[in-house]
Parts: structure tokens; sequence; C-alpha cells
């Protein structure tokens, strides 16, 4: 049972930490809490945290169920285990269990009521528990229960109770039934917290983390004092004005546009708030049905992974947001609408511009009509089908040969730097199915206009990859720039041209035309409720310098934008968005990758396992994932359209 507990324990230490340092998520504070008390001695408190998190995230039927099941279990586990009779310690609940539980408690208490604490609900709150207490503390009295000096005492600890009350459930009393049953709940809880535990140690005793020495009389107490806090609560929430600067007057609409890291991002962090009882309707339009997962899109070129199985549709990754595949032609901030291609206009209070970015050519001739480029899986398909095109057409046609088996990449980043690496594994992956070819014919050129690839890299990693990618035999040009292309051959500012019927442009990105600049909280100064985030928005840093235009930037930004968003609507003010990057992985292909995580440098073998496992772990939904996997076990095919 021991060591079951510090496995358990450290697993939740390790889910925690993994959880906090990818995305500081708050689950993951609460899981690596819990792992630490476990690994403490506390085996019963993942219970507590697990209970939490599911009952916080699961539907109004589902978690009353969960509520009375994490009930019951807290109560009985302890006696049915027969822990904790020892001579030392006469309660039915080990002392530790009980301490810690109670830590468990305060801190999420103290965490989820934080932000809250300016909130309608909190005041309205305190006030219907301080209603509540006056009635419950004179029949206490009036019982011989509680003296005078005591009432003080009971007064405070009901208002408390009203606060604790409106902050988690405040927004979510739907109707009088649960409003009092959400009451009894945390009466309950008040009493082991407040009768057991504080009011004897406040009293100079300890705490009595008994059944007999509770006093029943108190448990009736304080289950009344919750049972009449919540209806009074719902009531007052109903009849008391809401001022519109301080709670949201009706149901506000949230439109995003853009189905991206983003986009979806914000969409789910969103639903999080509905679920959690913000009002509003969130709408997602995007003219893409399923979100692209970039960081694997080298692979689909490369043929490793199939178009499908690195998207995932919107729809099943957003449950409370309505869905609308469309693209949005134009942005009205004075009527506060978009409009969609073909479509009516849809109306926002609070816009969210998430729209990406687009491959800019910078007016070069030839590569708008000639380049391919990578953004988008239909992108990475076409380069695919036309690889193996070639391929086809070079094994039977000597002459032009060199020309076909030549494939230039232009940038020297790291979607550049994949995909020249992509490209090199798919054409000799397949290379043995094309008897005429022979291995030393395909030509690899990467053109990059800077002194050094992967400039996002240190100097060292950067020059590890260089030497990777060359000892491959893939030429690699520093300093030289791509100035034009024809259907036959790159141009080069330097007067070079390299004959070749491939071209991969990712020298060059800009934000999308209905992009913009955003301030540090996001908002689009004076877009009156418009925001941006990701690639289509320049947002400035701490030091003034903006952010760059990367996934993991764009998915924080959506999940901030979201914050900012549900802030606004409900009176509060929107906070900065701070992020201080994770760092880069870069696949170089042949299972090698370079890294460089806040600051450690990972090259060789290693990095690219870091690289499979985090994307692997990125990727959304398990269904991808396992799909991803089963196409990593099978070699590339050559079947192409
Ligand atoms: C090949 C490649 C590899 C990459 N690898 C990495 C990596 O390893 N790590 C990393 O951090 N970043 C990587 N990136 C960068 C990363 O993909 C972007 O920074 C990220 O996608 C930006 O997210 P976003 O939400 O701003 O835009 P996107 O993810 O591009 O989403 C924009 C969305 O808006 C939709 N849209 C566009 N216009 C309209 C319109 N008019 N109406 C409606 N919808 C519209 C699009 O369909 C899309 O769904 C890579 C990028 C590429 C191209």
């Amino acid at each position: 049972m021991k060591w079951i507990g510090y496995a358990l324990g450290a697993g939740l230490v390790v889910a925690g930490l993994v959880g906090l340092v990818m995305d500081s998520y708050p689950e993951g504070w609460a899981l690596w809490f819990g792992g630490v008390l476990v690994v403490h001695d506390a085996v019963l408190v993942p219970v507590v945290l697990l209970a939490g998190l599911l009952v916080s995230r699961a539907d109004r039927w589902v978690r009353a169920g969960l509520i009375v099941a994490g009930t019951v279990l807290l109560a009985t586990l302890p006696t049915v285990l027969a822990w904790g009779r020892r001579p030392d310690n006469p309660s039915i609940l080990p002392l530790d269990y009980g301490r810690n539980l109670l830590l468990v408690m305060g801190f999420l208490a103290v965490v989820s009521l934080a932000p809250r604490l300016r909130s309608r609900t909190v005041g309205l709150g305190s006030l219907a528990g301080l209603a509540a207490g006056l009635l419950v503390a004179s029949l206490m009295a009036v019982n011989g229960m509680i003296d005078l000096g005591q009432w003080a005492l009971f007064l405070g600890h009901a208002a408390l109770l009203g606060a604790v009350l409106g902050g988690f459930f405040g927004a979510r009393l739907y109707n009088l039934a649960n409003a009092f049953a959400c009451g009894l709940l945390v009466g309950l809880l008040a009493w082991v917290l407040w009768q057991l535990t504080l009011l004897p140690v406040l009293l100079g005793g300890h705490p009595m983390w008994t059944i007999q020495s509770g006093d029943f009389r108190a448990l009736v107490g304080e289950v009344l004092l919750g049972g009449l806090t919540g209806p009074l609560l719902f009531v007052a929430l109903r009849r008391a004005p809401a001022p519109a600067a301080t709670e949201q007057a009706r149901i506000a609409r949230v439109v995003i546009v853009g189905g991206g890291f983003g986009g979806v991002g914000a969409a789910r962090r969103l639903e999080w708030f509905l679920a959690r009882g913000l009002r509003a309707d969130v709408t997602l339009i995007s003219d893409s049905t399923s979100m692209l997962f970039t960081p694997m899109l080298a692979g689909v070129a490369g043929g490793a992974l199939e178009p499908r199985h690195v998207s995932v549709p919107v729809r099943a990754m957003l449950t409370r947001t309505a869905f609308v595949h469309g693209r949005v032609e134009k942005i009205d901030t004075a009527s506060r609408s978009v409009q969609v291609a073909g479509g009516a206009a849809v109306p926002y209070d609070q816009l969210v511009v998430a729209v990406g970015s687009v491959p800019s050519f910078h007016g070069l001739p030839g590569l708008a009509e000639h380049a391919f480029t990578l953004k988008t899986v239909e992108d990475a398909a076409r380069l695919r089908n036309h690889v193996l095109g070639l391929l086809e057409a070079a094994d039977l046609d000597e002459g032009q040969r060199p020309e076909l088996l030549t494939f230039v990449v232009a940038g020297g980043g790291f979607a550049g730097a994949e995909a020249v690496a992509e490209l090199f594994d798919l054409v000799h992956g397949v290379l043995h199915r094309y008897p005429g070819i022979r291995p030393e014919d395909p030509r690899f050129v990467l053109v990059h206009a800077g002194d050094r690839i992967l400039p996002e890299l240190s100097a060292s990693l950067g020059a590890y990859a260089r030497e990777k990618l060359a000892r491959r035999g893939i030429e690699i040009l520093l300093g030289r720039h791509v100035s034009g292309a024809s259907a036959r051959a790159v141009r080069l500012r330097e007067g070079d041209e390299i004959a070749t019927r491939t071209l991969v442009w990712t020298a060059g990105n800009q934000p999308h035309p209905l992009g913009t600049e955003a301030d540090g909280c996001l908002r689009v100064p004076g877009g009156n409720g418009v925001w941006a985030v990701g690639d289509c928005a320049r947002i400035p840093g701490p030091d003034g310098v903006p952010y760059p235009p990367t996934a993991q930037h764009a998915l924080r930004q959506g999940k901030a934008v979201a914050d900012n968003v549900a802030a606004v609507l409900s009176g509060r003010e929107p906070a900065a968005f701070r992020y201080r990057s994770l760092g880069v992985l870069v696949a170089l292909g042949h299972r090698t990758a370079v890294a460089e995580i806040r600051g450690r440098r990972l090259s060789g073998f290693a990095a690219w396992a870091v690289w499979r496992l985090v994307y692997l772990a990125k990727l959304p939904r398990l269904e991808n994932k396992l799909r991803v996997l089963t196409d990593l076990a099978f070699p590339r095919d050559v079947a192409h359209d």
C-alpha cells in the first residue's frame, strides 16, 4: 500500500510538473501539490484532487453525482480501511490525512477565490451568509450552544461561508433547489473546517477529527447555515441590480475568427469559463474545418504522416462553441460585425482575431506562380505528390534527371530546415523503388540569407544542425538570396541560377491582412471590443520587442485573451500577456534533432526523442496521437495523386 502510494504520488508530481512546465495550467499546480502530499504520506489526497477536477469539469448532473460520490468516498474510506485507529490518534481519520486534506482544500479555496474576491457574487454571498448566520446563531444561542463571544466568531464565519459559496458557486446557481444543495455541501465542509478544526484551535484546543467528539448539534447548525445561505444568495443575485460595469447585463456574443492554435486555444479556455458560469455565446469562424498541427506538417510533406492525422476537427475539440465554416472577408468595428464570404454578417460584442499569417514572396518575380509553400495540409500533400511525380519522371528520363531531382528550399529557419530534412528522407526512403535513379542523383539545396541557419538557436546548435545536414549531402548556401523563379529554375541575387522543378518557400511570412497591432493585453487599440492573437498580431513583450510567431506563443495568447475577455465581461480589468518561450525543437531527419529548452541544449538522438515525445504529447486528441504513431510504424509510401 505504501509503495502504491509513493508510485501514485511520484506519478502525480511528474504529471503536475509536465503540466506546469509545458502549459502552466492550473490543474498542473493541483496535481503537483497532490503528488507532493502523497509522497509525504497522505494517500487519499489525490482522490480529493481528482474528484475536485472532475467535478469542476463535468456537466451539471454528472457534477452532482460526483459531489455525492466524492463526499461518501471521503467520509467512508478511512473507516473502511480502518486507518488511524492508533492509541495516539483516536480519530477515525488519520491525523495526516485530515491535515493534508485541510491543506489541499485551503490551497484550492485560495487559488479559486483569489481572482474573484472583488466579484459581486462574493460580496452578495457574504451578506447572505451574514443574514443566515444571524438567524442560525440566534437559534444556537437559544439552545445554549454558543455564548455572546462566540456569536461574533460565528457571524464572521457565516460571512466567510457565504463568500466561499458565492465565489465557488455564485454564478452557477441556476435554481433554488440547486442553491440549497450547494449551500448544504458548503455547510458540511464548514462543519469539518470550522467546528471540528478551526474553532477548537481558536479556543486553545486540538482539532477534533472524530465522529465521536464531533458535536452533531453543530453539524445541524452548519448545514442549516449553508442550506439557508444558498437560497438567500440565489434570491439576492436575482433581485440585486447588476451594475453594467461589474457584471454582464445580458449574454455577450464572443466571436473568434480563426481555427488555429490561437483561436482554438481561446475557444477552449472560454469553454472552461462557460462551465464555470460565464454567460456568453461563443462562436468560432474558420475557413478550415480542422486545426492543423503545423509542427508535424513537414512530416506530411515528407510522406511520413497522413494529412488527416495531423489535423484535428475543430468541432471535435469544442463542445460549447458554435462553429461556422467560412472565410471572414471584413471586420466592421463600427457595426460590430464580421462579414463571412457568401453569408450574413455575424454580430459580436467581443471579437478575437486569430487568422494566422500568409506567405510573403516580397514581390519576387515568379515565386507566387512556381514556389511551393508549406502553410496548409494541402500545401504539404501537394509537395509530396509533386516530389513523387518527379521521381517517376526521373526514373524514365535520364536527360532531365539532374533538373528533376534538384530540390531547393529557401529559408533556413526551423520550417526550412525541417522541410529540407524531410524531403531528403522522403526521396532516400523510397529511392529503392525507382531502379533508374542512383542514390547520388538527387540534390538538395538550402538557400539562406543569413550567415547561419536556425537563427532561433544558439550558434553552436546552429552549427551542429548545419554539419548534420551537410554530412548527409544537403548543400547549404549561406548569405544567398532567391531573386526569382520560373517553372524550371531558381535565380539567386548573387548571380547563380539553379535548374530545378522544386522550390519550397519558407523564407517569408507576414501577418494575415485581417491581422493588426495589439497592446500588451492583446487588445486592438481603438478596436472597441476587438482582440488579436497569434501570428496575425504584433504583440509587444515586456521589453517592447514583439513576441515571435510560433505555435507556443499563439496557444498561450489564445488562453490569455480568453482570460481577458472573461475578465472584461465580468467587469474586471484585462491583464498583460507575459510568456517566456520554452525553447525550440527542430527535427533534422534521420532520428536527429536539435533542441534548446530554457537554455539547455540537446542534440542528436536525445533531442529527437524529446522532439517526438513533446509533439506527440502536444498533438490534441488520443485518436490523432495513435494514428500518427501508426503512420510512424510503417515505411513511406510511394502512391500519389
Ligand atoms: C511548417 C511549419 C512548421 C512549424 N513548426 C512550428 C513548431 O515546431 N513550433 C512552433 O511553436 N511553431 C511552429 N510553427 C509556427 C506555428 O504554426 C504558428 O506560429 C501558429 O500556427 C500560429 O497560430 P495562429 O493561431 O496565429 O495561426 P494558425 O494556426 O495559422 O491559424 C489560423 C487560422 O485562421 C484561419 N483563417 C485564416 N484566414 C481566415 C479567414 N479570413 N476567415 C476565417 N478563418 C481564417 C485558418 O484556416 C486557420 O485555421 C510552424 C509553422 C509552419 C508553417
